[in-house]
């Protein structure tokens, strides 16, 4: 099943200066998360794309979250396994212990946040990890 999210928004051109038209997008394929960038300009016919994998580019992230509401995680058992929990989340976000510590305790307090391609493959390690979490 793939996740995807993206924004169109407007730029400028590199190269004449003029407004381009933009769209970046983020996705989940498997349990890798992609994003691209997507710019042409009307005015000189310049276009680019650019991609890559895990970390998004902050600029666009904050694209991505301001166009729609963002996803948040939900842990769905009452009592769940903090030692497993932050193993899984230490391993997929690459935290040391005190962040993780902080990451864990905002997922459990229903305050943790994202683009719903992060959240979606965040709620799938901690399940698969035994803390079964859902994304809302
Ligand atoms: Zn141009």
């Amino acid at each position: 099943m793939m996740e995807g999210v993206g924004v169109e928004y407007v730029g400028t051109c590199g190269s004449c200066g003029g407004r381009t038209r933009c769209h970046g997008g983020q996705s989940l394929v498997g349990d890798v998360l992609h994003w691209s960038i997507e710019r042409s300009c009307p005015a000189c016919g310049g276009a680019e794309a650019v991609c890559g994998r895990d970390d998004v580019p902050d600029d666009l992230r904050r694209r991505l979250l301001a166009a729609r509401p963002p996803a948040r995680i939900r842990l769905t058992a009452p009592d769940p396994d903090r030692v497993r929990g932050m193993k899984a989340l230490r391993s997929l976000l690459n935290l040391d212990l005190v962040s993780t510590g902080a990451v864990f305790e905002q997922v459990r307090a229903g305050d943790y946040t994202g683009t719903r391609p992060e959240a979606t493959l965040l709620a799938r390690v901690l399940t698969r990890s035994g803390v079964p979490a859902e994304v809302r």
